[in-house]
């Protein structure tokens, strides 16, 4: 029999957040969903997901159909938030008929997150703790750069704009940084291995290099012989240089590149992450929390990896809600070496920068553990109400 919960959920909210005239160049930070987790005790846990809002609002909110397709709201409200595993879950099992991938598994994702916040708020813990406790003293996130679509401009604009991204993230204290390369016709593959080449001697040997390609190519061998001719650029990860299913010819790349091969940030579950792991061979798996399975499911994805030799760098590029629940999941997990910073210096953004507050100060490319219960942050109030959706 289960015991009664300590102070059970009394209430979920899913905030729909919008800011007109923002919206960005691949990069959706202008809108968010906020799922709102509240005990009975009146404490609160946020979460978020990377997926169109008012979808996945209604998947929240929903009423339900049956027992295998449930509205995430019904199925959490007076459930204890301690039982995380448990209640993943219960979310699981009440959406299998619609959910499981894509929207579905986003929705529970934001869900997954604010029940973390809330269980640490109730305990007084950071959510690390809750993932098995500090495995490491600092964090080492790592700067995206994305000096946007070609959109007209040059490969000597877009590597203008990438220099100065590159001295932004360096002046903010970063050591690690990922240079997006989604040239497309732009550039041809040897013009693409200059700029990488370039990059490289921009930042001097001693910052990490990481490449992402964008799916640029079609066939492994395409992308095998631009990446041979990269092993002077010691470059740390080559992330999605195939497209995203393809990943036996991941497997293939994989035999022959100089360096780490990433890829499945728009994986779902430690079920699709195993086909990137088994099948795939991948060095570095990139799934995103916020539409993975959330915190609890990215832990279990990152113990398959542990047992295969593989690392987890998740993608992230949402709000401070995201930023935060990525440290905590770097914290507790040794096979976590970077996680992705969107950083609101180097990509303004009204959400990203004030949702939650400001970033704490990189320092020599590392970053303190986080403080605070939960996962360490307010939303700021004033934001919420400005932007909410009705
Ligand atoms: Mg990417």
């Amino acid at each position: 029999m289960n015991p009664s919960p300590a102070c059970p959920v009394a209430d979920v909210e899913a905030i729909v957040l919008h800011v007109a005239d923002e919206a960005g160049d691949l990069d959706a930070s202008h809108e968010t969903i906020v799922v709102r987790v509240t005990d009975a005790e009146g404490r609160a846990g946020v979460g978020e997901a990377d997926a169109p809002a008012r979808v996945v609002r209604e998947l929240v909110v929903m009423d339900d159909l049956f027992e295998w397709s449930r509205g995430l709201r019904s199925i959490v409200i007076g459930l204890d938030p301690i039982e995380l595993a448990a209640n993943h879950r219960r979310m699981g099992d009440g959406t299998l008929y619609h959910g499981r991938r894509g929207l579905g598994i986003h929705a529970l994702s934001a869900v997954d997150l604010a029940l973390h916040d809330l269980a640490g708020k109730q305990l007084g813990r950071p959510a690390y703790q809750l993932l098995g406790g500090a495995v490491r003293d600092t964090l080492i996130p790592y700067a995206t750069i994305w000096p946007g679509s070609p959109d007209g401009r040059s490969l000597t604009e877009l590597l203008t704009e990438t220099e100065r991204q590159f001295a932004l993230a360096l002046d903010l204290g970063f050591r690690a940084v990922k240079m997006e390369v989604v040239y497309g016709a732009v550039a041809s593959d040897d013009e693409l291995v200059r700029a990488v080449l370039h990059g490289r001697d921009v930042l001097g040997p001693d910052v990490c290099l990481l490449v992402d390609f964008g799916y640029r190519w079609h066939h492994w061998r395409d992308a095998a012989r631009a990446l041979a001719r990269l092993g002077d650029a010691d470059v740390f990860l080559a992330e999605a240089a195939l497209q995203h299913d393809d990943v036996d010819g991941t497997a293939r790349l994989g035999t022959v590149a100089p360096m780490r091969i990433g890829g499945g940030e728009f994986a779902a579950t430690v079920h699709e992450c195993r086909d990137w792991i088994e099948r795939g061979q991948v060095d570095v798996l990139q799934p995103d929390l916020n539409r993975c399975g959330g915190l609890t499911e990215l832990r279990r994805i990152a113990e398959l990896a542990a047992l295969h030799g593989v690392e987890v760098v998740p993608h992230g590029w949402k709000t401070g809600i995201t930023v935060a629940a990525q440290r905590h999941f770097q914290a507790a997990t040794a096979n976590c070496p970077l996680i992705e910073t969107c950083h609101p210096a180097l990509f303004p953004s009204t959400l990203r920068s004030l949702l939650t507050g400001s970033e704490a100060p990189i320092e020599a490319g590392r970053l303190p553990l986080p403080t605070g219960p939960g996962l360490g942050i307010e939303l700021d109030e004033a934001i919420v109400e400005r932007h909410r959706i009705a």
